[in-house]
């Protein structure tokens, strides 16, 4: 049976109960309780513009009937500047080009954190005189700055489950598509290779560079074992399981991370949730170590991961360096 899902997921419904918490010696009682307003939205007269992306989808615009420019999205049923003549509903085409460098958001808020990291951009589709704002992604890895830029071709894709919202379509490069895809209109989520990212290439280690690889290994091992036995980093990845393999420039090894244990191996992994590359394996022991931020260093490009969603990931190990170093001064 598929279970329905609901306005506000249940990860954020909090448990009925209460616990103590002390501060400055003294203790004081919190009791979870809800205070919630629902509400139904019409699109009224956009309804049609999102009844085609969900059950059509088709994008559409509207096209004076006087000037002919053509809004995407439809926004208008009269052009302000014709004297207000009547605008009637085109169809455009799925391929544009970016109207500006987007933003990309990292740390979302509740509502988005599932979407993130995302571009937010406005477009210029094939036959539109306005842009539109929509969401982006990439399908080579980790969304970073420089890979969709102002003038950079894209493609709108539909998800696979719509409402009929914006979040129902998003755009990619048109450069990570073949023709065939980048032709079909109603290009879908799980119609695009997202299993195969362009992961950077490393430089071969001199012996220096595997002197010190062995170096940060052995520190990151011990740093990593007290992570395990420390009681307050095992809440932070309670109930994650991540199998990660990380590839450096002196050597590969595996970390695993599964329901409050993480260990570190040195081994090659046959199918790891995701694979982390970085050049000088420090950024990653600096971060572990809290010696800086590992999303500053994916953010910096100084680490690539293989997979977008994982940030999420990367944002726990974060989390876990920074339990860590506030449980010793305690
Ligand atoms: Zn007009």
């Amino acid at each position: 049976m598929i279970k329905k899902k609901k306005v506000i997921d249940e990860i954020y419904i909090p448990d009925v109960g209460s616990q103590v918490e002390t501060i400055d010696g003294k203790e004081y009682l919190i009791t979870n309780d809800a205070m919630y307003t629902f509400f139904r939205r019409t699109k009224g007269e956009f309804s049609a513009f999102f009844l085609a992306l969900k059950n059509e989808k088709r994008l559409l615009g509207c096209k004076c009937t006087k000037c002919g420019i053509v809004r995407v999205p439809p926004f208008l049923t009269h052009c302000p500047d014709c004297n207000f003549a009547p605008t009637e509903l085109i169809e455009v085409e799925q391929v544009g080009i970016m109207n500006s460098t987007p933003p990309i958001t990292y740390f979302a808020t509740s509502l988005f954190q599932h979407m993130a990291p995302y571009g937010r951009g406005r477009v210029i589709f094939k036959g539109a005189d306005t842009a539109m704002s929509i969401n982006l992604y990439t399908t080579t890895g980790i969304l970073v700055p420089g890979i969709i830029k102002k003038g950079t071709e894209v493609k709108l894709i539909f998800r696979d489950e719509r409402i009929g919202e914006m979040t129902d379509v998003f755009c990619v490069p048109t450069a990570e598509l073949t023709q065939e895809k980048i032709n079909k209109n109603g290009l879908q989520e799980s119609e695009i290779d997202w299993e195969t990212p362009q992961e950077p290439s490393l430089p071969v280690a001199s012996e220096e560079d595997s002197n010190q690889y062995r170096k940060a290994l052995d520190e990151m091992k011990d740093l990593i074992e007290d992570m395990n036995r420390n009681e307050s980093v095992r809440k932070a990845i309670a109930g994650w399981k991540r199998d990660i393999q990380v590839k450096t420039r002196g050597g590969q090894f595996a970390i695993m991370i599964d329901d409050g244990d993480i260990k570190l191996t040195e081994s090659v992994l046959s199918s790891p949730d995701f694979i982390m590359v970085c050049d000088d394996i420090n950024a990653l022991l600096d971060g572990l170590a809290y010696r800086g931020a590992i999303t500053d260093s994916v953010i910096n490009k100084k680490i690539w991961i293989s997979k977008n969603m994982e940030f999420n990931t990367i944002f726990k190990l974060d989390r876990m360096a920074r339990f860590l170093v506030r449980s010793k001064k305690v």
